[in-house]
């Protein structure tokens, strides 16, 4: 049996020692209590931070540490209690206890790391807790990390909108395009919704670094940076636009749907997902599925061919050549009848100089989509994210680790 003294170097927390164990083997339980070495007399008041020599007395505390082989292991520590001019009777701060709940620093550690790859659930079992307790555990691990990390500038913000549902209808999410993170999430995607993170989360100086605004032609955010960030350059991007056009081409699809009847319906049915899908995208069985619609159905190649060629326009560098291209995808529009591309093209000319400031500011594309696509996958696996907060860090740290946004960039 390992002395007191060995259970000390296993334990390793810097500043303690054991000074009694008991081991349970048909239990799997260790249960060690610990206090502090002689030479270690740093007290500090857990409110405020002020040094002490004087405890006013000392209480103990039960937490759950990293498991020893198949042992799980209690710790039983010895903490101080300091009579604070400022704060009142306080808990002295100890760096290996992170909050008041019973679990050491390093034990929350390894549950958050564990969150980082793994739903909620799975953790659950793996460390034998209640789902609501990993979640907590992991708020705290992302909060601690937040608030160590340099958070950089921003110099160009993407701004989006993501549909929740019937209920909780939009979310309206602000990210760096730089570094490819989720900044704010808003409910709503109002004019009043952007206005509280720029009145909230910017200074003045802060808003005044923002040299360009990636956003969907939604009027309501356009209004709201040219109040706030009057000298920011407005890129309406390719993600957004093609968004446009994908539904034009679906309003395309469903007028033939409902205009041809019979045996035209059952073949496309079902279609909807190939037509929003990139040529390059699909594979020659699929593409030759799709011919075989074109075949039977003009206006729908038709309406295909134009958004494929609209995908194009960002391939100029130059606005010359970027406005020339626009012009003679709209001039296809003459004779088609295709009204729901009709009014895109007004669209793209109402939003003309946003389109073309593309060529003026660089942005890179593809991120806001990326931060928008992790944010969905995030909700999708899991559920209960009630708290925007939470969301919210989830996300940060997932474009921070640069896990899952790589593989997205690359898809997109
Ligand atoms: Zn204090």
């Amino acid at each position: 049996m390992p002395t007191d003294n060995e259970f000390t170097r296993i334990l390793s927390w810097p500043g303690y020692r054991v000074y009694r164990h008991e081991i349970d083997e048909k239990a799997k339980t260790l249960q060690l209590w610990v206090r502090r070495k002689r030479g270690n007399r740093k007290i500090e008041c857990g409110g405020c931070g002020r040094k002490f020599t004087e405890i006013y007395d000392i209480g103990e505390r039960a937490v759950r540490d990293l498991p020893w082989s198949e042992f799980r292991v209690t710790v039983f520590i010895e903490v101080y209690r300091v009579k604070c001019p400022d704060c009142g009777v306080k808990r002295e701060k100890v760096p290996l206890l992170p909050g008041k709940a019973p679990f050491s620093k390093r034990f929350e550690d390894a549950v958050g790391l564990a969150c980082e790859s793994a739903p909620a659930r799975r953790v659950a079992r793996q460390f034998g807790l209640a789902e609501s307790t990993v979640r907590a555990i992991d708020l705290r691990y992302l909060e601690r990390w937040d608030r160590a990390r340099r958070k950089p500038a921003l110099r160009q913000m993407g701004v989006d909108e993501i549909h929740l549902g019937k209920k909780q209808k939009f979310l309206t999410v602000v990210c760096n395009l730089e570094t490819g993170e989720p900044l704010w999430f808003g409910r709503e995607r109002k004019k009043e919704t952007l206005d509280e993170y720029f009145r909230t989360a910017l200074s003045g100086r802060q808003r005044r670094g923002i040299e360009a605004a990636c956003v969907d032609m939604w009027e309501p955010f356009r209004l709201s940076i040219e109040q706030w960030v009057p000298n920011c350059r407005i890129v309406y991007d390719k993600f957004h636009v093609m968004q446009h056009a994908n539904a034009a081409v679906d309003e395309v699809r469903r007028a033939e749907f409902f205009r041809k009847g019979g045996r035209w319906r059952g073949l496309v049915k079902g279609k909807r997902w190939l037509l929003l899908t990139r040529w390059v995208n699909l594979t020659s069985g699929k593409r030759r599925e799709l011919n075989a619609l074109f075949a039977l159905n003009r206006r729908l190649l038709k309406a295909y061919l134009l958004k494929e060629s609209l995908d194009r326009l960002w391939e100029y560098r130059y606005e010359g050549a970027m406005l020339r291209y626009l012009q003679s995808w709209i001039e296809q529009l003459r004779w088609q009848r295709l009204r729901p591309f009709q009014k895109l093209a007004e669209m793209l000319l109402d939003h003309l100089e946003g389109i073309l400031n593309y060529c003026r500011t660089k942005v890179p594309l593809g991120v806001v989509e990326a931060v928008n696509g992790n944010i969905k996958a995030l909700l999708r696996r899991g559920r209960g994210y009630k708290n925007l907060r939470y969301l919210l860090l989830k996300a940060q740290r997932m474009a921070a680790t640069k896990t899952e946004f790589l593989v997205l960039q690359k898809a997109a």
